[in-house]
């Protein structure tokens, strides 16, 4: 069930709830977009109908900050938990493992998503991260990129552009790209490579 938090719908699923239904995705033949918001997501989002929209078009949408659980309950629309975004993926990654699932890793400066993709395989012995690009492109790279991503294939492609640019971005070419699941993840590979 959705929870609308100032027109933002969020998913009230627990961290094992949401890990299951990523892993439905993985294993589906649809195409399917996760966001995670946290409270700025939604004070932008009610600034830019755009991105409002986008992020209502979610599959998936996690209540990544804790602001966002707080204000459900002031709502008395109480979701039952924080599903931190970085935490998902770790326990994804988990899941994936030793299986043919594959991964690809778009963003972040140069550099902090190859070094994200070593740390993530020494940590998931056995994850299959199988290519990584930084998120500074223009338009002839942002085309070599999409080439790259669909020659590859990935069950998952982690998008981490910031917001809204990742959002926005996943919404206007999930139709073009030969991937299971695209998830916006911020700054999530400057965590895991840190
Ligand atoms: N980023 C990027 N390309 C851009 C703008 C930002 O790859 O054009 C990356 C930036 O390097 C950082 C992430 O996007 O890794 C944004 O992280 P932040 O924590 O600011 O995003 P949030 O989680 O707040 O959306």
């Amino acid at each position: 069930m959705k929870v609308d938090i100032l027109g933002v719908k969020i998913d009230d699923y627990t961290m094992d709830e949401a890990v299951k239904k990523v892993s439905q995705y993985i294993n589906s033949d649809k195409k399917y977009k996760i966001y995670t918001p946290n409270p700025e997501f939604v004070i932008a989002a009610n600034e830019d109908e755009e991105f409002k929209d986008v992020l209502n078009k979610g599959d998936l949408v996690i209540p990544d900050g804790i602001g966002i659980v707080m204000a459900s309950k002031i709502m008395k629309k109480s979701i039952k938990e924080r599903v931190a975004g970085y935490d998902l993926l770790q326990k994804v990654f988990n899941e994936i493992k030793d299986t043919d699932k594959t991964v690809y890793l778009f963003g972040a400066a140069k550099g902090v998503a190859a070094n994200a993709a070593s740390k993530m395989q020494q940590l998931h012995k056995g994850l299959n991260i199988i290519g990584y690009h930084d998120g500074y492109f223009d338009e002839d790279e942002e085309k070599l990129i999409m080439e790259t991503i669909n020659s590859l294939k990935p069950d998952l492609l982690l998008v981490g552009l910031g917001a809204p640019k990742q959002e926005k971005w996943i919404n206007e070419n999930i139709n073009n790209l030969n991937v299971k699941v695209a998830i916006g993840v911020g700054g999530s590979f400057d965590g895991m490579a840190g």
